[in-house]
C-alpha cells in the first residue's frame, strides 16, 4: 500500500475554534512522535451559517499562515511542515470558495463536506458532529439518500476545485448509516474515485474514526474499494489538540494487517 506512516496530514488549530493549544506544540509533538512529514490542515468554510463558527475567521487566514510559515523555517532541519487548509465545500459558496484558495497560498488543500443546508428546517446540519447532530434531517431524508447525495455532493465539489486529497471520505458514518450495500451508492462511490483517479487527487485515511466507529475513515472495505482505482493514501489523525497529533496510527496498522489475514 503506498503510505506514509511519517506523515500526518490533517492537524487543526485553534483558530478553527473548537480545538486548543498553540501551533508550536503541535510541531513539537510530531518531532516526538517521529513524523516526518506534518500538515496543518484547517477549516475554511464559506456561507455556513451555525450557532457556533467552525472555522478560521477571515480576518485569521494571513495570521494562521504566518505562523506556520515561521514554524516551518524554524524546524526544518527537523521536520517538514506543510501550510494547508481543509477546505469544506458548499455549493451555494463556490465562488467565494475559490476566491479565497486563490487569494492565499495553500499547500496542501484537502477537502472536505461536513454540513448540509435543508430548506424545510431552513438550516445547517452539521452531519460529522456528534454532539451537535440534528436527527431533524430524517424527517425528510433516509439514511441511504444522505448518502447518497453527500456523495453526489462531493463529486460535483471536483468540477470546481482539484484539492491534494479528499478528506474523512465516509465521516458521516457517526451519524448516518453509510449503507455500501445500496447498489447506487456502490455506484456514485465508484464514481468519485475514477473521477479522483483522472484529477490525480489522494484520498485521506481519517484515523479519527476509530474514536467513533472503531475503524478509520474510510474503512477498509472502502480503502479495498479506492486501491481498485489506484488512488494514492495519506494519513490523517484529524489532532484538535497538540497530544492527538499522530494519533491512531499504530491502531491502523493494526488494523491493516488484521484485515488481510482474515
Ligand atoms: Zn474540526
Ligand atoms: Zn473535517
Amino acid at each position: 500500500m503506498n503510505l506514509s506512516f511519517k506523515k500526518d496530514c490533517h492537524n487543526h488549530t485553534k483558530f478553527c475554534n473548537h480545538a486548543s493549544g498553540k501551533m508550536e506544540e503541535y510541531v513539537f509533538k510530531a518531532i516526538k512522535k517521529g513524523i516526518k512529514s506534518f500538515c496543518f490542515l484547517e477549516h475554511l468554510e464559506s456561507g455556513i451559517n451555525l450557532s457556533k463558527r467552525l472555522w478560521m475567521n477571515e480576518e485569521d487566514i494571513p495570521i494562521y499562515l504566518n505562523i506556520c510559515n515561521n514554524l516551518k523555517e524554524k524546524f526544518k532541519e527537523k521536520i517538514e511542515i506543510k501550510c494547508g487548509v481543509e477546505l469544506g465545500f458548499n455549493p451555494f459558496a463556490v465562488s467565494e470558495l475559490m476566491k479565497k484558495i486563490e487569494e492565499y497560498p495553500f499547500d496542501p488543500i484537502g477537502l472536505s463536506l461536513h454540513y448540509k443546508y435543508i430548506p424545510q428546517l431552513k438550516r445547517w446540519i452539521n452531519l460529522v458532529s456528534v454532539k451537535n447532530f440534528d436527527t431533524d434531517i430524517f424527517k425528510f431524508m433516509t439514511d441511504d439518500e444522505i448518502t447518497l447525495d453527500y456523495i453526489n455532493t462531493l463529486i460535483t465539489a471536483l468540477d470546481f476545485f482539484t484539492p491534494d486529497f479528499i478528506c474523512h471520505l465516509n465521516a458521516i458514518s457517526k451519524n448516518i448509516k453509510f449503507n455500501l450495500e445500496n447498489k447506487e451508492i456502490e455506484k456514485s462511490l465508484k464514481f468519485l474515485f475514477k473521477k479522483m483517479k483522472q484529477k490525480n487527487i489522494d484520498l485521506e485515511i481519517n484515523l479519527s474514526g476509530f474514536d467513533y466507529t472503531g475503524e478509520p475513515f474510510p474503512n477498509y472495505k472502502i480503502i479495498k474499494m479506492a486501491k481498485s482505482f489506484d488512488l494514492k493514501f495519506v494519513l490523517g489523525s484529524d489532532s484538535h489538540s497538540p497530544e492527538e497529533v499522530g494519533k491512531n496510527f499504530e491502531k491502523f496498522k493494526k488494523y491493516m494487517e488484521n484485515k488481510k489475514t482474515n
